[in-house]
C-alpha cells in the first residue's frame, strides 16, 4: 500500500514551483538533486511512489522514475534498463 495522496500532494507541489518557474534559473543537475532529495524522503519516511510524485516531470528533469537514473532519452518516463526490467514482468 503506498502513500497515494502524499504522492499526488508533492506531485502539485512540483507543479506549483514549476509554474513559478523556480527550477527556470537553475542548472540542471541542481534542480535534480532536488527533486531526488525530496522523492528519496518521500518513499522512505512516508510510503510514496516515485512515479506518482513525478508524473508529468521525468522528461522534463531527465530523471526516471523507477531508479532515479540521470538520462535524456526516457521513454514514459523510464530509462532503457529499467523499461527492459518492465517488459520482462509481463
Ligand atoms: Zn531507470
Amino acid at each position: 500500500m503506498s502513500n497515494h495522496s502524499g504522492s499526488y500532494m508533492l506531485n502539485q507541489v512540483i507543479e506549483i514551483l514549476d509554474r513559478h518557474e523556480m527550477f527556470s534559473g537553475i542548472e540542471t543537475t541542481t534542480a535534480q538533486t532536488a527533486i531526488k532529495e525530496i522523492i528519496e524522503m518521500a518513499t522512505n519516511k512516508y510510503d510514496c511512489n516515485r512515479g506518482e510524485i513525478l508524473e508529468g516531470y521525468a522528461q522534463q528533469f531527465n530523471l526516471c522514475y523507477s531508479c532515479l537514473a540521470d538520462d535524456a532519452n526516457l521513454d514514459d518516463g523510464l530509462c532503457a534498463t529499467c523499461l527492459r526490467g518492465w517488459d520482462e514482468t509481463d
